[in-house]
């Protein structure tokens, strides 16, 4: 064997050895039930984690059909992330159509739930993302989960977690002061479904949401009826667009009362990578904006 071919084999072996290091099957595959939490775990999971997403951008995580893709996806991963609070009654039936073997992990363990009140009855609120202090308790509960899945990750996620959650600390303390520079008799406004009660509760805005009014209902014209006389009698300033409702709705409220239209609020979803809300910290950094926007005036 000449020295040349020796050469040449040791550097291939190398070359196989960091192709293959690289692979993405290397990586540990977990699945997310909606785009603000595959953000969340990309973002603790980082370069050692392949994140699948079920609903999309712009998509409505009440209400999801998944697809054979998304089965299929589910059945390759090792754990399963979801919000909880009763978001996703669809994903229990993708878990116990498939036998689901991997770990289910519910993010919002910890929080305190809030109720709300949803076509005339009272129910636990799932919208805790929308309060940042929960988005830690999020973060580390899915920190946690990819530790025991990967404890050869462990100095990784914690580093990743870490950072993400001085981020959004940083985050809550800009969102308190932009509220905090509002006139007071300003700090409320109209949506029409009722997806910022954490947002309000933790950061003093008044959120009038139209009662009976769901993503999974259509308003009736009763509803739009109650809704302008609450506008009227309130003095609501603006209404304000949401990405996963429809937008006719509050197109015709603002027509018939005069209230401005804000500008569109990120809910339930983030926007498609190059929209104004990719990330779960973009998504409060655009909020904050179109709220201070629509109610310095
Ligand atoms: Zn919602």
């Amino acid at each position: 064997m000449t020295r040349a071919f020796l050469v040449l084999w040791a550097g291939l072996t190398a070359l196989v050895g960091v192709a293959h290091g690289a692979q993405a099957d290397d990586k540990l595959k977990v699945a997310a039930s909606f785009s603000i939490l595959g953000d969340m775990v990309k973002q603790v999971g980082g370069d050692r984690v392949e994140v699948v997403t079920f609903v999309g951008p712009n998509g409505d995580a009440h209400v999801y059909e998944p697809t054979p893709a998304d089965a299929k996806a589910l059945s390759q991963s090792k754990i399963l992330f979801i919000n909880g609070l009763g978001l996703e009654g669809w994903m229990t039936r993708l878990e116990n159509s498939l036998g689901f073997k991997g770990k289910v992990v519910t993010v919002s363990n910890g929080v305190k739930p809030r109720k709300m009140l949803e076509d005339e009855k009272t129910t636990t609120d799932p919208h805790a993302w929308q309060d940042l202090a929960n988005g830690e308790v999020y973060a580390a509960n899915i920190r946690d989960a990819l530790i025991a899945a990967d404890p050869a990750g462990k100095v990784t996620y914690e580093a990743n977690a870490k950072k993400f959650i001085d981020a959004m600390a940083a985050m809550d303390a800009n969102v308190r002061q932009a509220i905090a520079k509002l006139p007071p008799e300003r700090r409320r406004i109209i949506t029409t479904h009722d997806a910022f009660g954490y947002f309000g509760a933790a950061y003093g805005l008044e959120i009038i949401a139209p009662e009976g009014v769901s993503t999974e209902s259509e308003a009736s014209a009763q509803d739009v009826a109650k809704i302008i006389r609450q506008i009227r009698s309130e003095n609501i300033p603006a209404v304000f667009l949401e990405n996963v409702t429809d937008h006719r709705l509050l197109d015709q409220i603002a027509r018939e009362t005069g209230a401005k239209i804000g500008g569109e609020l990120y809910t339930d979803a983030l926007s498609p990578a190059d929209g104004p809300a990719a990330t779960y910290l973009d998504m409060f950094r655009h909020n904050i904006e179109t709220l201070t926007a629509a109610l310095s005036a």
